[in-house]
């Protein structure tokens, strides 16, 4: 399939390209830059250098690629900095995505492949978590991911157009050559690793009052592979729906840690610090539908194999893609 992908020089969509070309799709990539990395980019696909909230140059690009379907990572993604920049948030995922979403349309693309959250679930009463539950976001990222799918829903309705959401927890690893490169880096794992390279003192431990077992934030760490070759379920003809995707396991900021310190071998010293506002204390998914529904198998379940892929690829690459 010819394929359009937003924010291909990411973490994550880095990832989904190589994956696609490893599998005969034809890809052009999207990207302003702002977080990406050209050199994050799989030399087999088209670059197009341009910014979402340009509709004539969304417009130009869609056409070049003769796009069939668009997959649509770029995003701002940081909990953090939506709650002290949240115009940031709805400008870039809600005001910019709406381009792109009219853009597609009028292109008569029907197929559209989102990257959401489970932030969008806010605090949830249940855990394991379904598709199903409330969606009441506590942050502006998890919120201006929730108006996307809103947004998604009414072009379904009035359009046509065929989607596929996936809710993402907390993607983490690497592929061998495509990894975790913020320019500011806020992540857990990447930070924590950053001190087992020695390039840095110490990594933060965000709260240690949670009502969780020993105090520290919840999350379900899934490879970045295993996101990847998800959207290629959610690219054969007639898949449609929303998807939380995780391995249905929760891991402690403490815990992560301590894989860390396993994996590397390293000392990796900690401190404890106040909470970061935003965070809901467990956030663990349900995946059942993916795997039924798509036929989903996640290649790399273990948190010890995701340290390891993220480590290797950071050992690799020091400077990230920069140097
Ligand atoms: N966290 C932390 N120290 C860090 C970065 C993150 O304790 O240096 C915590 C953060 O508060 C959250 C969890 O680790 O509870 C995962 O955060 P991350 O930013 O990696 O992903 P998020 O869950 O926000 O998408």
């Amino acid at each position: 399939m010819k394929l359009f992908v937003t924010g291909g020089a990411g973490y994550i969509g880095s990832a989904f390209v190589e994956e696609a070309l490893n599998a005969g799709h034809e890809v052009t990539v999207f990207d302003n830059l702002s977080e990406g990395h050209r050199a994050a980019v799989d030399p087999r696909a088209r670059f197009v250098e341009g910014c979402l909230s340009q509709r004539p140059a969304v417009d130009a690009a869609l056409r070049a690629a003769g796009a069939e379907a668009v997959v649509h990572f770029a995003a701002r993604a940081l909990v953090g900095e939506s709650m002290t920049d949240p115009g940031k948030y709805f400008g870039n995922n809600v005001a910019n995505g709406l381009n792109l979403l009219e853009a597609t349309t009028t292109a008569g693309i029907r197929k559209f492949v989102f990257s959401s959250t489970c932030a969008t679930f806010g605090i949830p009463e249940v855990m394991p978590m379904t598709e199903d539950l409330p969606q009441r976001p506590v942050n502006p990222y998890g919120e201006s991911k929730l108006m996307f799918e809103t947004m998604l829903r009414w072009f379904r309705e009035i359009h046509g157009l065929e989607f596929v959401v996936f809710r993402y927890f907390n993607a983490a690893g690497a592929t061998k050559r495509f990894g975790e490169a913020h320019r500011i880096e806020t992540h857990l794992i990447p930070n924590v690793l950053k001190v087992a390279l020695g390039q840095a003192e110490s990594c933060k431990i965000f709260g240690t009052d949670y009502p969780t077992p020993d105090g520290t934030c919840v999350r379900d760490y899934i490879h970045v592979s295993d996101l990847a070759q998800a959207h290629l379920l959610a690219l054969a003809p007639g898949k449609a729906g929303f998807y939380n995707l995780g391995n249905g396991d929760g891991y402690s900021v403490r815990e992560v840690i301590d894989t860390c310190r396993a994996v590397s071998g390293r000392e990796i010293k900690a401190l404890e610090e106040p909470r970061r506002p935003g965070d809901p204390p467990r956030l663990i998914a349900d995946a059942t539908k993916a795997v039924n529904e798509l036929g989903w198998q996640p290649k790399f379940p273990k948190l010890e194999d995701i340290v390891c892929s993220a480590w290797e690829w950071h050992v690799g690459h020091p400077k990230g893609y920069g140097g």
